[in-house]
């Protein structure tokens, strides 16, 4: 089994999610009491979420490969940083260590693919949303990617940023988030992507007839398949 090294922290609310879902999924595929190898570097939140703020992307590159190469020096033979948004410093981190890390959009297509899926819906951060970083991975491979509008795209990302990172969970943002999600499939989405490790806090399958394709849940299990060689 291939020891998993992950970037966490961002926010520690949905490490924790990471952490129970590559356990889990090692003990689905090897049974008794087989459990992830795994290290967790876990970040302070506030100096990358300054970092963003300021839009300073170099400076939390540069955290972000400390963390990464603490890792490597840790034994890990692979990486996952635990975050959609911190994707967008995803290639100055991998060309600064020799181990790979495995790309979360780039996990969440394969998912996508298998499910026949080839118009989604995206929910994340004002970054993930809007930028191009993240939305180019699925569009390489043929996904057409639907966000919502300006002021559902703002109300997802105060969400975010104002209560998932910090632990708070409200049904009136669980309702909104539902309508949200049903705006994207009534424009044509067939799922609908939750692109924020924290969003699976809030929203979930049980929730609604959307097909919902959690990334911190896809992340974790596609690492653990690439732990054990499957
Ligand atoms: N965890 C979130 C994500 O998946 C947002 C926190 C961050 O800005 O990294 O994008």
């Amino acid at each position: 089994m291939k020891t998993i090294g992950m970037i966490g922290g961002m926010s520690w609310e949905s490490s924790v999610t990471y952490y129970q879902t590559v356990n889990r999924a090692v003990k689905e595929r090897l049974g008794g009491f087989h459990s992830a190898k795994c290290l967790l570097y876990s970040v302070d939140f506030h100096e990358i979420e300054a970092c963003q703020a300021r839009g300073d992307w170099e400076r939390s590159a540069d955290i972000l490969s400390e963390a990464a190469l603490s890792l490597e020096r840790g034994g890990a033979d692979f990486i996952i940083i635990c975050t959609n948004t911190m994707h967008k410093v995803f290639d100055r981190i991998q060309e600064r260590v020799s181990i790979p890390i495995l790309h979360i959009a780039e996990v969440t297509a394969d998912e996508l693919a298998e499910n026949g899926i080839d118009t989604v819906g995206l929910l994340g951060t004002k970054y993930t949303m809007e930028q191009d970083f993240y939305k180019e991975k699925l569009i390489e491979r043929g996904i057409k990617v639907i966000v919502p509008g300006e002021a559902d795209r703002e109300r997802v990302n105060e969400t975010i940023y104002r209560e998932l990172c910090l632990g708070i969970v409200s049904d009136d943002s669980r309702k909104e988030f539902l309508r949200i999600i049903d705006g994207l499939t009534e424009d044509g989405a067939q799922g609908v992507i939750l692109g924020c490790t924290e969003i699976g806090l809030l929203v979930n399958q049980r929730d609604t007839g959307a097909k919902l394709f959690d990334t911190a849940e896809i992340h974790g299990k596609r690492a653990v398949l690439y732990s054990i060689g499957k």
